[in-house]
C-alpha cells in the first residue's frame, strides 16, 4: 500500500462507535499508525444494540429524498453524505462479507439483521490494517497542542498524536458509553455547543388509568401523523404514558419544539389515511346499530381493537362525545384524531441526540477551528435526523468525511 501521508503519522480516535472505527479504517488505508481508544471494555455497544430490532443501516430512496430528512441540513453534513451515499455505506458492508437488502419500506439492512457479525468483520479488518485498540480509556482532557489525557485502571496517560479525531457519540443511552460529557471539556476551549436534547423518543401522553392498564404495549398499525404543517406515515405503539414508533419519531423536533415553545403539543392523528371520510361514514351507516359501538367503528373503519380503543380514548380525553348515530361526525373524527402531547423522553431513553458541535466552528474539512488538529464526526455533532438509517448513514459520512480531513491536515506544509 502506498501511504497517502507522511511516514510515521501517528492519530488518536477517541470514539470507538462507528464514526470513529470507519475513520480509524480509512485513516490505516493510508498509512497512519491509527490508535483507538475508547471509554468501555469493548468498542460499538451503541452500534451493537442498534443491530438488536434490526440494523436497520441505510435507507434505499432517491438521495435527494434522503437529504431532506436532515433538514435544516448544514452545507458540510450534506457534502459528507453525498460525499458517502447510502451505495457506498452498502457495499463497504458488502465488502465486508455481509450481504445487504432493502425492506419493503425501503430501509436496507444486513442480511444477518443483527450487528455482532459484522462488527466481528470490521474489527478484524481494523486488526489487519494494524490499528491499535485500547478500551478503558476515558478521555477527561484535551489540551490546545493536541495532548490528550485519559483515566485508564492502570492511571492516568497523556499522548501527543500528530492528529485527533474525537467521535464521542451523543448523550442517548448513556450506559452504552456516549454519555455528552466531552461538552465540559470542549467548553474549556470556548467550542460553541448546541444544547444536547433527545430525538427519536417517546411522547408522553396523560392516558387514563383504563386505557393504559388494557392498551400499553399495543401497537397502531399505518396511520398518518399531523403537526402544524408536518406529517408522516407509519407505525407507532401505545406505551404507559404516551406515544413511541416510526410515525413519532418522523415529527419528533416539530414536536419537541412545540413544547418547548407552548408546553405541549397538539397532534392530529389520521386512524385510516387510505380511506375517505365519506367511505367510513357510509359504510358506519350501513352497520347493524343492535351491535356495540366499538364493532361498527372497527367495521367500518376497519380498525384494529387498539386503534378503536384509542378512539373512545381520545374522544374522552378532548371531552368530546361524538354522537354515535353521526357516521360523518364519527368518520372525521377516525380522521382527525386529536391528541395532546405534555412532554417526551428524557436522553437516556432517546434513540439519538439532536444538538452537538455547531458546524460553524468546524471547518469544511470537519477540523475544530479552535483546535488545529482536533477533528469531529458522528452523533456529537449538530445535526439530527429520524430512524430509518439516517443516523448510522451520517455518522459513517461525518466518519470518512474526518478522516479525509485528517490526512490533508498530516499533509499540510510547515
Ligand atoms: C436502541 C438504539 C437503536 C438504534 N438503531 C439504529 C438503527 O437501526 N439505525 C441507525 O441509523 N441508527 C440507530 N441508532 C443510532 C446509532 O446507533 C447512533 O447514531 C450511532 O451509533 C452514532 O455513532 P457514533 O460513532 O457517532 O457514536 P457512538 O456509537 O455513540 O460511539 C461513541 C463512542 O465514544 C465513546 N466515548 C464517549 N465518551 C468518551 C470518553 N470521554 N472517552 C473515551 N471514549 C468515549 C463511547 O464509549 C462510544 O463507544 C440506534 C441507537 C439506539 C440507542
Amino acid at each position: 500500500m502506498n501511504a497517502l501521508v507522511p511516514e510515521e503519522s501517528s492519530v488518536a480516535i477517541v470514539g470507538g462507535g462507528p464514526a470513529g472505527l470507519i475513520a480509524a479504517e480509512r485513516l490505516a488505508e493510508a498509512g497512519c499508525k491509527v490508535s483507538v481508544y475508547d471509554r468501555m471494555p469493548s468498542l460499538g455497544r451503541k452500534f451493537l444494540m442498534a443491530g438488536r430490532g434490526g440494523l436497520n443501516l441505510t435507507h434505499a430512496e432517491p438521495l435527494r429524498d434522503f437529504l431532506r430528512r436532515y433538514e435544516p441540513v448544514s452545507p458540510q453534513l450534506l457534502a459528507a453524505v453525498q460525499a458517502y451515499p447510502p451505495d457506498a455505506l452498502r457495499s463497504w458492508c458488502e465488502g465486508l462479507g455481509h450481504m445487504t437488502f432493502a425492506g419493503s419500506s425501503g430501509r436496507v439492512f444486513p442480511r444477518e439483521m443483527k450487528a455482532s457479525p459484522l462488527l466481528r468483520s470490521w474489527l478484524r479488518r481494523l486488526g489487519a490494517l494494524g490499528v491499535a485498540f485500547h478500551p478503558r480509556h476515558d478521555l477527561v482532557r484535551i489540551d490546545a497542542n493536541r495532548a490528550l489525557t485519559f483515566e485508564t485502571p492502570g492511571g492516568e496517560i497523556s499522548v501527543q498524536p500528530d492528529a485527533v479525531l474525537l467521535a464521542l457519540g451523543g448523550g442517548s443511552w448513556p450506559r452504552l458509553g456516549a454519555d455528552g460529557g466531552w461538552q465540559a471539556m470542549l467548553a474549556q476551549h470556548d467550542i460553541g455547543i448546541a444544547r444536547l436534547h433527545p430525538a427519536n423518543a417517546g411522547i408522553r401522553i396523560d392516558w387514563t388509568a383504563y386505557f393504559r392498564e388494557r392498551q400499553a404495549g399495543q401497537p397502531l398499525k399505518r396511520m398518518q401523523v399531523r403537526i402544524d404543517n408536518h406529517e408522516a406515515l407509519g407505525e407507532a405503539v401505545i406505551t404507559e404514558n404516551g406515544l413511541e414508533g416510526g410515525a413519532i419519531y418522523a415529527l419528533f423536533r416539530p414536536i419537541r419544539e412545540a413544547i418547548g415553545k407552548n408546553g405541549e403539543a397538539r397532534l392530529v392523528l389520521d386512524l385510516r389515511p387510505d380511506f375517505r371520510p365519506e367511505f367510513i361514514a357510509s359504510r358506519f351507516a350501513a352497520t347493524n346499530r343492535k351491535e356495540s359501538f366499538s364493532s361498527r367503528l372497527r367495521k367500518a373503519a376497519g380498525l384494529q381493537p387498539p386503534a378503536v380503543a384509542l378512539v373512545t380514548e381520545a374522544m374522552m380525553l378532548a371531552g368530546k362525545l361524538v354522537p354515535k348515530d353521526d357516521p360523518a361526525a364519527l368518520a372525521a373524527f377516525v380522521k382527525a384524531l386529536p391528541l395532546r402531547v405534555t412532554g417526551t423522553a428524557g436522553l437516556d431513553r432517546a434513540i439519538s441526540t439532536a444538538g452537538g458541535i455547531r458546524f460553524d466552528v468546524l471547518d469544511e474539512n470537519f477540523m475544530l477551528t479552535a483546535l488545529p488538529g482536533v477533528f469531529a464526526a458522528g452523533e456529537m455533532l449538530d445535526w439530527e435526523a429520524p430512524t430509518g438509517g439516517y443516523l448510522l448513514q451520517a455518522s459513517f459520512a461525518t466518519g470518512v468525511a474526518a478522516a479525509k480531513g485528517m490526512i490533508q491536515f498530516l499533509n499540510r506544509k510547515p
